[in-house]
């Protein structure tokens, strides 16, 4: 067994603790050895991972929660291609780029998918683990001899690699990029099909606004737009759903197989919407492990395959377990009985409502009843927050009553920032939110901080966390309120697949639970399924007029969307989670001849 002693650089301040890791590690108090140290700097703590005995007192003790220690067998060793510095996360293999076939990858936050396209592109130089001397090329082709990533990696090492890479943080484009859209893509269009790509990717409005006038979907186009412009034989998307909506996502998807032309260049997508994923790639390779600590990359499967092992939480191949849970998409389909014994929570009539801008919003006469979950997955600018703000009574219609009105509203804007948050600390805020007692046996901690997994951050500041933790805080914050009506705006944005999930179960637990009602917005329509009862179809033209249905079953909603754009799905008869037709394959025109855009059983 190899120890595995990693430090989080950010989390760990040894001028801020007791050095309680050094003081009641068991091998320093033998005196013999020392197994953890303070770095000559002082500004962190070091572990000596051939003298510790990986007892865990640090882990444990450590205030911070900044150490992590595992033992992983000694045959990893052989494949590891990187660790950044000592006591850094560790990447294992890398998933192997083909010719003539899309490769997703997928795994985890923190689990070394950016860490993988980077040095696949070029960007980062591996270095196997060692600190001291680089490895030369020819050492790091000779340890995957034989394997087809040594391939891959001569070519890299020749630079006859040209790799282009959208990367997975965009926001940083804004500080770099100056000037107009159209300027800046002009200066970018090697290959000459400027026209076209604008074209795929429907942005002929974006090209006179500047850079810094972008919204987040329309800088997430622009990027992409770049990166398909460029003369390259490897282009590398790291997730390029973000910040769009379902529409926007199927057309970047669509674009992206067009003009990458993946039988002559490598491509590879790394995506959490699975379904996109699925529409997209040919193979997929998992990155398991344990996030922020080291990850293996799996051997590449099917598409197919790959996505119903990752949701299983097997991977054959590798006969490892990366999940105790499987992940299955049931049809919900409230019975009439279940239906009788629960009651309308929220009713309003035909709503009419304007703004002085002059937006105008049309929604269908519905209600919503205690312990439903209703999706909405329409675009930006069409209505969805408006429509809350009617129901709040926050915004008077034109024309319309709101019948039966919730007493009150918790809600999650789309954009998280910490400046939502009142309180300094990811526990102070909780407890605010709810007026409860945090303690392991109350309800907060074990249906919100257990099942979204904070109970690491609780002492964290809220200007401390990642993208995804203060995600998953909004979403911890918004359900400890006590209310009516739940109304979580995209709560799966910066998540993982796994996270994903666990916010979608903790949403529909606290609602049924409750009986409450919680209205959600979601792109992703795999969520989508897995997470409603209902479905209300927003559409019209963002920013001039939004219309809307009222809440409908899956089965009349989802056909409705997905006519809309123009795309057919089928169930996976394994994992039940719906997959988009190949566009002119048997099943879409067999699909489309009978109206059914989703077949909501299997077939
Ligand atoms: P993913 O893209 O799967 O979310 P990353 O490849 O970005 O994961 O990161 C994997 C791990 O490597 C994370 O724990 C991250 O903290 C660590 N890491 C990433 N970049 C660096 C770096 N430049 N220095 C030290 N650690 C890093
Ligand atoms: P969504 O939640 O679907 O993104 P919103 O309901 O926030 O959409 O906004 C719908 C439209 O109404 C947008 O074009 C927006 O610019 C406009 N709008 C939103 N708030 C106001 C306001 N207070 N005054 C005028 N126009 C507004
Ligand atoms: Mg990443």
């Amino acid at each position: 067994m190899v120890r595995v002693a990693v430090i989080d650089k950010d989390y760990c301040k040894p001028s801020k603790c007791n050095l309680e890791c050094i003081r009641f590690c068991p091998v320093n108090r033998s005196k013999k050895k020392k197994a953890v140290d303070l770095a000559e700097d002082k500004s962190r703590a070091i572990i000596y991972e051939d003298n510790c005995v990986g007892c865990g007192i640090c882990v444990k003790k450590c205030p911070f929660n900044a150490i992590s220690i595992v033992n992983l067998p000694d045959e990893l060793e052989k494949i590891l291609i990187h660790r950044y510095g000592v006591n850094g996360f560790k990447l294992y293999g890398l998933p192997t780029p083909q010719l003539g076939s899309v490769l997703g990858v997928i795994g985890q936050n923190g689990a070394g998918k950016t860490t993988s396209i980077k040095i696949l592109s070029g960007q980062l130089k591996p270095n196997m683990g060692r600190q001291d001397v680089e490895p030369g090329w020819d050492e790091i082709i000779r340890t995957f001899r034989g394997t087809e990533l040594q391939a891959y990696l001569s070519k890299l090492a020749s630079g006859t690699i040209r790799a282009v890479v959208k990367p997975q943080y965009i926001e940083a484009a804004r500080r770099v990029l100056k000037g107009a859209v159209r300027d800046l893509l002009m200066k970018v269009d090697e290959r000459g099909v400027l026209k076209e790509v604008v074209q795929a990717l429907a942005m002929e409005k974006l090209l006179d606004k500047k850079v810094n006038e972008l919204s987040g979907g329309e800088l997430q186009k622009m990027l992409i737009a770049a990166v398909l412009l460029k003369q390259a034989n490897a282009y590398f998307f790291d997730e390029p759903c973000s910040y769009l909506d379902i529409k926007e996502r199927l057309r970047i998807a669509r674009a992206i197989a067009e003009f990458t032309k993946p039988s002559e260049n490598y491509v590879v997508i790394v995506e959490h919407d699975l379904m996109i994923l699925d529409y997209i790639t040919d193979n997929v390779v998992v990155i398991y492990g344990e996030p922020g600590v080291f990850g293996i990359a799996s051997k590449p499967y099917s598409t197919k395959a790959g996505i119903n092992h990752y949701l299983k939480g097997y991977l054959p191949a590798e006969n490892m377990r990366i999940r105790d849970e499987e992940v299955k998409f049931k049809i919900i389909v409230k019975t009439d009985v279940k239906r009788e014994a629960t009651y309308p929570l929220i009713s309003w009539d035909n709503i009419v409502f304007m703004y002085p801008s002059g937006f105008r919003l049309f929604v269908e006469s519905g209600e919503v009843y205690s312990g439903e979950v209703v999706t909405i997955c329409g675009p930006n600018g069409i209505g969805k927050t408006t429509f809350i703000k009617i129901l709040s009574g926050e915004l008077k219609p034109e024309s319309g009553n709101i019948i039966i009105m919730p007493s009150s509203v918790s809600i999650k804007p789309q954009e998280v920032s910490p400046k939502i948050f009142s309180e300094e600390t990811v526990a102070a805020n909780l407890r605010a939110a709810s007026q409860q007692a945090l303690d392991p046996t109350s309800w907060l901690y074990v249906e919100l901080v257990k099942r979204l997994k904070l109970n690491k951050l609780l002492e964290r500041r809220v200007d401390e966390l990642s993208g995804g933790e203060l995600q998953k805080l909004a979403v911890a914050y918004t359900l400890a309120k006590e209310a009516d009506l739940y109304f979580l705006d995209e709560p799966s944005a910066y998540l993982d697949v796994e996270e994903r999930i666990a916010v979608a179960r903790t949403i529909r637990r606290v609602v049924e639970e409750k009986g409450k009602a919680a209205i959600v917005v979601e792109h992703d329509l795999l969520l989508q399924t897995y997470v409603g009862d209902k479905v209300m179809v927003f559409w019209g033209e963002p920013a001039v007029e939004g219309k809307s249905t009222k809440p409908l079953d899956p089965s009349i909603g989802f056909n409705m969307l997905l006519k809309y754009l123009d795309i057919t799905v089928r169930r996976d008869p394994e994992t039940w989670r719906p997959r988009i037709n190949k566009p002119g394959s048997v099943l879409e025109r067999e699909q489309k001849a009978v109206g059914k855009y989703f077949a909501m059983d299997i077939i």
